[in-house]
């Protein structure tokens, strides 16, 4: 039987206000003009090999909206010698026609080490901007929306850490990324949903504190013999999956495939045919090209996989993270006009934090 213990707040905390933005970037780069927006036969030709990439997920009248922003970014981007990092879980748009590098977390934050640029835009949340900022210390970080939280990250400050280790001494803590900079400087070591049972066993110890995820503690905690302390924080977009709908789901279509992601609760996973981070899941389409499949996940996962395997249909029980969603062209061209918002760390926080997310990021696979 796996042990679980958990520990932590039973009450939802406000979430938190992100640090205040900077202007520090733009009186070092100084802002640009506004690059001219207009839909004609010039961009259509231009970013036609753009569209190409995601035209089975976004109609075709849309494209004239997306498609001088897109130019415009791109164009940017040169100027600015910027790179933009995204996640899985944005907008087809910005995965497939403006990210220089996408991925999950552990993806994004590998990336992240070895980027040659002068700035660095990340469209996903804010702790993904911290994370890319606390292994750059030295670039420009910009996130197009500051207000791009996430309920893991709120889950948990350093201060439940310290009194964690008070209340368990000797116990070495394993954070997952989802958390503020404070909070990854007051453990031993980060992990991913990718790498989390690596991490966890990794350390050699009987019992680990693992925060702040409840049911990827679970997920871990039924996968090894290790004892897990686990904290009572949770996604606010996998816990609304539940069996039920799952069931539903597979009593139409037996055949069908289920694959999830182990922020779900552990009676979503228990009718799960796959468990998987982000990555590892779009592995799996990748390779089994199923006839039909749903992920148990974000929404937007669906329609960037769908971009590039038109052969597989998705079937969507959507769940959209409104943090993800703040992320939108118009804030990105903004944000690269006028270098906003820059993501600023206390630099002894990102010193403590950089060792435990480097300890994870060098971990021998
Ligand atoms: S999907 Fe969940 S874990 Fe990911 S950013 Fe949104 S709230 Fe946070």
């Amino acid at each position: 039987m796996p042990f679980v213990e958990t520990v932590g707040p039973l009450m939802a905390r406000r979430p938190a206000p992100p640090p205040a933005a900077s202007d520090a970037a733009v009186a070092r780069f100084g802002a640009l003009p506004a690059p001219s927006l207009q839909w004609n036969a010039e961009v259509e030709r231009a970013t036609a090999h753009l569209y190409a990439r995601i035209k089975n997920v976004v109609p075709a009248v849309e494209w004239p909206f997306f498609a001088p922003y897109v130019q415009a970014i791109n164009a940017l981007k040169k100027e600015r010698n910027a790179v933009i990092l995204a996640h899985n879980y944005q907008t087809p748009e910005i995965y497939n026609c403006v990210a220089d590098f996408t991925g999950d977390s552990l993806q994004l934050a590998r990336e992240a080490t070895k980027v040659d640029a002068d700035v660095i835009v990340q469209c996903g949340v804010h702790f993904m901007a911290e994370t890319a900022k606390i292994l750059n210390p030295d670039k420009t970080v910009l996130i197009p929306d500051r207000k791009a939280g996430c309920s893991l990250a709120e889950a948990i400050t350093g201060e439940d850490v310290r009194r964690l280790r008070e209340r368990f001494p000797g116990v070495p803590v394993v954070t997952y990324v989802n958390t503020s900079a404070e909070v990854k400087a007051e453990s031993d070591i980060t992990c991913t949903s990718s790498n989390a049972l690596q991490v966890v066993e990794s350390l050699g110890a009987e019992r680990v504190i693992f925060l702040p995820d409840e049911y990827l503690a679970k997920y871990v905690a039924s996968q090894s013999k290790v004892k897990i302390i686990a904290w009572k924080g949770h996604c606010e977009v996998h816990e609304r999956f539940t069996a039920d709908e799952l069931a539903l789901i597979r009593s139409s279509d037996p055949s069908i495939q289920i694959i999830a992601h182990p922020e779900c609760p552990p009676e979503v996973l228990a009718e799960a045919d796959f468990t998987g981070s982000t990555a590892h899941m779009i592995d799996w389409v990748r390779r089994r090209r199923p006839k039909r499949v749903v992920m148990v996940t974000e929404c937007s996962m669906a329609d960037n996989v769908q971009a590039e395997l038109p052969d597989v249909e998705f079937v969507r029980p959507c769940n959209l993270c409104p943090h993800m969603k703040r992320i939108t062209l118009p804030k990105i061209l903004d944000s690269l006009l006028h270098m906003k918002e820059e993501v600023v760390v206390d630099p002894a926080t990102a010193e403590k934090a950089r060792r435990a997310v480097e300890r994870m990021i060098y971990l021998k696979s």
